[in-house]
């Protein structure tokens, strides 16, 4: 049996039935029931190429006479430019016209296509490449991209126009401000009924730098947040620390694409660190900043295991480090920061008495929990602020934890960016790839693209949350 697949084009000036290809078959087996992934790839390939001639060719033809005095242009020289598109890299003929006598003569010659064209890959794939790497490496989206589709493509192409699609995102971003609450109280009350109070969880985590070929570049912090609410999906940010000129605004667009109200409930949660205390400042006037629970008990444990390990000696019977560390946390789960700082201070003199007694030994344990406990109070101190009665919020249902900021660092960053040792990252290259990687998995890149290129066809909800666990 044989197929032809033909193509009839009726154009403005001619009608053209062409064959663009053929298929053979003998035997019906599961294999070559209908078309192979290659014969596929090549049909699309050959439609593309036969549909853009055309396409091309009836534009440069609308373009070939001078539109003031319908005089047609002389032609200087017709070389081809590259276009990238889905189903194949291809190469479209320009032609240069001479400027017309009767127009000024701004420009000696000008190329009608070029100038239609000034990008040269085709939105779409710019689309498919950028969302893909944000979810897997480089490599595996050109893989992926060259064993469905009819192009070819590599890494460094992949990366700078994921790179450009990151730029373009970033010039739309507003400027920097020290605040972002507007109006006055009288304003706020006659805002309409508020939606659900959002809670929003910032964290940070860390990447692994590149510096040139100095594998010792060390590490960098990212910070990363997501906003919850119920009923609606959840958005995310994330910049690189001390590289970021506009975290804050940062922070306001992704509440205000959550549709924050100033009369809204808001709960900031965050892990306590610098960076993130002064992010969530002056966001909306009823915002409420607590002190991440989880993040207060995590280092308290770390503490108790250390206590554990300490040298016994019968001179420090009467010492229990273990249980002092227990009632600091009772202390701070009710809020009692006075009385948590002292139970710390008591602990502080007991290691003093493990350091300086004559019998025991300057022991490397001792001076690690020693060293924990200092950073542990400085800590304390500058977010007491920060620290509620976490029984109390508990009892009434109110979130006290960012557990979920913790997968917000591992969703966001790890799964993408710190999987493997080797993958090492410049400040400005993380920065980008958390830009579109938020992007895809707030599921808003496509309606970016849309509103980039309103000729681009919409599609519903690709729901690339929860397809990218499947992924990565
Ligand atoms: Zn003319």
């Amino acid at each position: 049996m044989k197929m032809k697949i033909i193509i009839e084009y009726e154009g403005n000036k001619a009608s053209v039935v062409k064959e663009v290809f053929s298929f053979k078959r003998e035997d019906l087996l599961p294999e070559s029931l209908g078309l192979t992934l290659n014969e596929g790839k090549e049909l699309l390939a050959k439609v593309q190429e036969t549909m853009v001639t055309y396409q091309v060719e009836e534009y440069i033809d609308q373009q070939r006479n001078c539109s003031l005095c319908g005089r047609e242009h002389s032609q200087k020289e017709k070389p081809k430019i590259p276009f990238r598109s889905l189903f194949g890299n291809l190469k479209l003929t320009s032609p240069r016209f001479y400027t017309c006598s009767c127009q000024p003569q701004t420009k000696k010659s000008f190329s009608p296509l070029a100038e239609k064209l000034p990008e040269r890959t085709a939105p779409e794939l710019l689309y498919l490449q950028t969302k893909w790497s944000s979810l897997m490496s480089y490599g595996m989206t050109v893989d992926l991209l060259e064993e469905v589709l009819p192009l070819s493509t590599n890494t460094t192409t992949v990366r700078l126009n994921s790179h450009k699609v990151a730029e373009r995102i970033e010039s739309e971003l507003g400027d920097e401000q020290f605040m972002f609450i507007e109006g006055c109280e009288r304003d706020w009350e006659n805002l309409p009924e508020p939606d659900e109070p959002l809670t929003v969880g910032i964290d940070g985590g860390y990447v692994h730098a590149r510096d040139g070929d100095n594998r010792k570049a060390g590490w960098f912090e990212v910070i990363v947040g997501k906003s919850m609410q119920n009923g609606s999906e959840s958005k995310r940010f994330g910049f690189v620390a001390n590289y970021d000129k506009k975290p804050k605004r940062r922070l306001f667009e992704m509440l205000k694409a959550q549709g924050l109200q100033f009369n809204q409930d808001i709960t900031f949660l965050s892990d306590g660190g610098e960076t993130v205390r002064n992010l969530q400042l002056y966001m909306s006037p009823q915002a409420e900043h607590i002190l991440d629970w989880f993040h207060v008990t995590m280092r308290i444990t770390v503490m108790k295991q250390m206590a554990k390990g300490l040298p016994s000696n019968e001179q420090f019977e009467d010492i229990d480090i273990e249980k002092n560390l227990e009632r600091v946390k009772w202390y701070l789960w009710h809020g009692n920061v006075f009385r948590a700082l002292q139970v710390l201070d008591d602990i502080q003199e007991d290691i003093y008495l493990y350091e300086y007694e004559e019998e025991a030994p300057t022991d490397k344990r001792v001076k690690k929990l020693d060293k924990a406990v200092d950073e542990f109070i400085i800590y304390i101190k500058n977010n007491q602020e920060l620290i509620p009665n976490y029984r109390d919020r508990y009892f009434y249902g109110d979130t006290i934890s960012t557990a979920f900021v913790e997968s917000t660092v591992n969703e966001v960053v790890s799964r993408r960016m710190a999987k493997k040792q080797q993958m090492r990252w410049t400040k400005k290259g993380a920065h980008q790839m958390l830009q579109v990687r938020t992007q895809t998995l707030n599921d808003d890149l496509r309606d970016t693209f849309n509103r980039w290129y309103p000729g681009m066809p919409k599609i519903e909800s690709t729901n690339c949350q929860s397809a990218q666990y499947q992924l990565n």
